[in-house]
């Protein structure tokens, strides 16, 4: 522990010494951690007891990704339900657990490893079989036809694996490729979601996460769907979309998940996953505002959250107009017939992704 000034006592319970730095004030570990559990399960009002009709049960879909936030959003919404199985003996909702490995990011044999301790040490929900990006093909039955609006057509001789690596291979640039991985994955996510009868998906997305969300879509020329992207309530996808560690900065999941009397860190990987790529060419947008946030976010944490607040105030004028969803990427988007682009289907951003395809 660094050296502590003398009289070093948390701001919250005047009792025991403070370790932690959040947010400028002094606080305990305990007082930290419930800090942050407050902060998750305000946004998860919507799912208590009280908003449930007889004996109606709820299922919610939370997808690891591997990182930090995604796991301590499973870890505090564990704990909310333990409780309730030991006062009522009976949860306000399941939740359903499901893992993508991504190509070149991880090996299976990792995603594999991490999942596995992550389901004996969260024994109460349901795991799924570990996925790969390519069941989206399997289990989204749009996907093929949709693609085709890029200009992408699956031959009858490739199997999915195949045709997942051939998708992304056609991507001329960084971006595209990233963009496309992430729709591939979001649809991935969004199918099984509705197969397992969930009503809503949990994203472990931090404040953080969100606000580079927001500033690479509008890099993008994705402008149009921030609001889409980062609300809480009902998606363009026909379910309910939730981040509930939306109030936290990624270093302070990060801080959590060491704070714990069992820290989670071993589950989850490494930070140098969230990789600063080695040039600037090999960087998309996406993970270049990433790195920039994780970096200077730390420095202005409040302006962080202001471009995620701001964002999110856009949402009512959007949704005032006739609006459609995307056929490839299903955010909103605007008809414009006067588009001088000849493809009025697709949403600007993937009209822009397809001028950087190859098929
Ligand atoms: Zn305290
Ligand atoms: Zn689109």
């Amino acid at each position: 522990m660094a050296t502590k000034p003398q009289g070093d006592i948390c701001v919250d319970c005047q009792e025991r010494d403070a370790s932690l730095d959040i947010r400028n004030r002094r606080l305990c570990a305990p007082c930290f951690i419930r800090y942050v559990n407050s902060k998750i399960l305000k946004r998860m009002e919507s799912y208590r007891f009280k908003n449930l009709a007889g004996d109606q049960k709820r299922r919610l879909f939370l997808p690891l990704s591997g990182g930090v936030s995604s796991l301590v959003l499973l870890q505090v919404l564990d704990a909310q339900l333990q409780k309730q199985m030991e006062s009522r003996n009976k949860t306000a909702y399941e939740l359903v657990i499901a893992r993508v490995v991504l190509p070149d990011t991880e090996t299976q044999t990792e995603a594999e490893g991490q999942y596995q301790q992550v389901s004996e040490r969260f024994p109460l929900h349901n795991f799924l079989p570990l996925l790969r990006l390519y069941d989206v093909f399997r289990l989204d039955e749009n996907i093929h036809q949709d693609l085709i609006h890029l200009g992408i057509h699956r031959q009858e001789t490739e199997s999915h694996d195949e045709f997942s690596r051939r998708v992304l291979s056609c991507a001329t640039s960084v971006t595209a490729r990233a963009d496309l991985q992430s729709i591939l994955l979001r649809r991935l996510l969004v199918s099984l979601a509705r197969r397992q009868n969930c009503e809503g998906v949990l994203w472990g997305h931090s404040d953080s996460r969100l606000a580079a969300l927001a500033l690479a879509d509008v890099a993008k020329g994705r402008g149009g769907s921030v609001p889409a992207t980062i609300a809480d309530g009902p998606s363009m996808h026909g379910i309910n979309f939730n981040y509930p560690a939306r109030d936290l900065f990624k270093v302070e999941l990060q801080t959590y998940a060491r704070a714990l009397p069992n820290p989670l860190v071993a589950e989850s990987k490494s930070d140098m996953s969230d990789r600063v790529a080695p040039t600037i060419r090999n960087t998309s947008i996406g993970d270049l505002l990433t790195n920039y946030i994780n970096e200077q976010g730390v420095k202005y944490p409040s302006i962080m959250a202001n471009v995620v607040r701001t964002a999110s105030k856009l949402q009512a004028q959007a949704t005032d107009q006739e609006t459609n969803a995307c056929p490839v990427c299903v955010m909103p988007t605007m008809r414009n017939p006067n588009s001088s682009r000849g493809n009025t289907v697709l949403c600007y951003g993937c009209a822009r992704v397809k001028q950087d395809i190859r098929a």
